[in-house]
């Protein structure tokens, strides 16, 4: 296993539980056993969880019998000669490999060395940006309003904390939730006191050993002592460009998440054909992680019998006192159709549709709902059976109107 978190945890105990009493060897640039990041930008950051409440099951001693090799990433991978190198200069062999070297976060060119600005990773990054944070600064700016800028802009707003967001897009998560349920989204934050600076983009920092503000495209200059950049992420490929590995936004695998023989990949990493929905894929959440990991396991052991992972995605996000869930592709949606509650409540059940199909369900503080709407999801309800008896579009509500961009 390359890559000591969920993913590769979860294949881990995946390839115990199947019966794999072999050598298990997880190597980890991190010097941490795996950990959990949702609560890094949530309970953690908010001071309201210890680190150690991250602690993953599995991971203590004894447990799944794992030799770990933390603290030194691999470096480079030998396919033919079936060894991984590490940066240490140490190096492992294998019969099976799992790929599951995650994503790492992009940063603002010109801020490498500038103390006080952050990204939002690793239990190293969150404990950083948390010192900062404790010592009360007078504004954080967050850069992007993706999830990483919608849940510490939460948390920041949850200590008190006088918060900018500044985002290109004209909604916060606007990529992911479409422009209705992305506008619900600023109307959350900028109740809770959010400063949200929409449709205008970051120049750089000011500011040379310390950071002093954020220049903005709009000329404005944003003064302030810390800055959170929560602008997506790359997959983690560079120790497999010498590998011969098919590199393309991820690693490529097939459908049974397979890379080449004896070789499989899983989570934020790994780009699989989903042989369902007939496109290849990477998804970069916590449930997709765990399956993923546990899929690309089972197709280790399985040989030339491995089934296709076919999952229909999930994930959640908490900010304030609002819980989202979606089930689903929400990208590439051509409507959205609110069907229980409503926008305005902020509680409702939302349907994204492509073509004649629901594509994705998104709930916000509707769990049961939700719950219900993500079985028929998983069933293949029709677009047409699934809005039949539900509320009529909102007056000017035309097609395409509120999708994801
Ligand atoms: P990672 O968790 O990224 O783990 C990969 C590991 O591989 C890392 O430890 C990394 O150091 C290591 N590594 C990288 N390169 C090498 C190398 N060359 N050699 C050895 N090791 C290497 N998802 C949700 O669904 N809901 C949430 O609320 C949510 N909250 C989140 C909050 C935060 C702050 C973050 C960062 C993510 C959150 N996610 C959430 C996403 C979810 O945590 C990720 O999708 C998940 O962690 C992916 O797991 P992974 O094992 O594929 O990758
Ligand atoms: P993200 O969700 O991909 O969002 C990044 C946001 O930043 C997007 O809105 C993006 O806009 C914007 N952006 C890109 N370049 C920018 C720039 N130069 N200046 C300002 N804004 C810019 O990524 P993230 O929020 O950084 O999260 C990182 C990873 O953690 C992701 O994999 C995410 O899924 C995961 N995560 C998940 C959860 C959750 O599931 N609840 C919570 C936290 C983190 P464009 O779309 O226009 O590029």
């Amino acid at each position: 296993m390359v890559g000591a978190s969920l993913a590769g945890l979860n294949a881990a105990r995946a390839l115990r539980g199947g019966g794999f009493d072999g050598t298990l060897t997880i190597v980890g640039a991190e010097e941490h056993r795996p950990y959990d990041r949702p609560p890094l930008s949530k309970q953690v950051l908010a001071g309201t969880w210890d680190p150690e409440r991250t602690t993953l099951a599995g991971t203590g001693d004894g447990e799944l019998d794992v030799e770990w090799r933390l603290g030194s990433p691999a470096d480079g991978l030998d396919v033919a000669g079936r060894t991984v190198s590490l940066a240490d200069g140490s190096s492992v062999t294998y019969d099976g490999l799992v790929i599951a070297t995650g994503a790492a976060p992009r940063t603002l060119p010109g801020v490498e060395g500038v103390a006080g600005v952050h990204v939002l990773r690793s239990l190293d990054d969150c404990l950083a940006l948390k010192a900062d944070l404790d010592a009360a600064p007078a504004r954080v700016v967050v850069v992007g309003a993706g999830f990483i800028g919608a849940e510490v802009a939460a948390t920041c707003r949850a200590r008190g904390l006088a918060v900018t967001v500044v985002e290109p897009l004209p909604v916060p998560l606007g990529r992911v939730l479409g422009t209705e349920v992305g506008g619900t989204m600023a109307a959350v934050h900028r109740d809770h006191g959010v400063d949200l600076r929409l449709g205008v983009g970051v120049l750089g920092v000011v500011g040379a050993e310390r950071v002093e503000g954020v220049r903005l495209t709009d000329a404005t200059t944003l003064a302030c002592e810390v800055v959170v950049v929560g602008i997506g992420v790359v997959p983690s490929t560079g120790w497999l460009e010498e590998s011969g590995l098919s590199l393309a936004d991820g690693v490529r695998a097939d459908a049974s998440c397979r890379v080449a023989p004896g070789i499989v990949a899983a989570g934020d990493v790994a780009r699989w054909h989903h042989q369902g929905y007939g496109e290849s894929l990477r998804v970069e959440h916590w449930d997709h992680a765990i399956a993923q990991g546990a899929h690309a396991a089972a197709t280790l052991l399985a040989g030339d019998g491995a089934e296709p992972f076919t999952p229909v995605p999930w994930f959640w996000s908490d900010q304030y006192d609002r819980k989202i869930m979606v089930a689903g592709r929400t990208q590439g949606a051509e409507e959205v159709r609110v069907v229980e509650g409503s926008l305005e409540e902020r509680r409702f059940v939302a349907l994204y549709r492509r073509g004649g199909e629901v594509a994705a369900v998104l709930g916000m503080n509707r769990p049961a709902p939700l719950a219900r709407w993500r079985l028929r999801l998983a069933e293949g309800v029709t677009w047409a059976d699934a809005v039949a008896g539900c509320p009529p579009p909102a007056p000017g509500g035309a097609p395409g109107r509120g999708a994801p961009a």
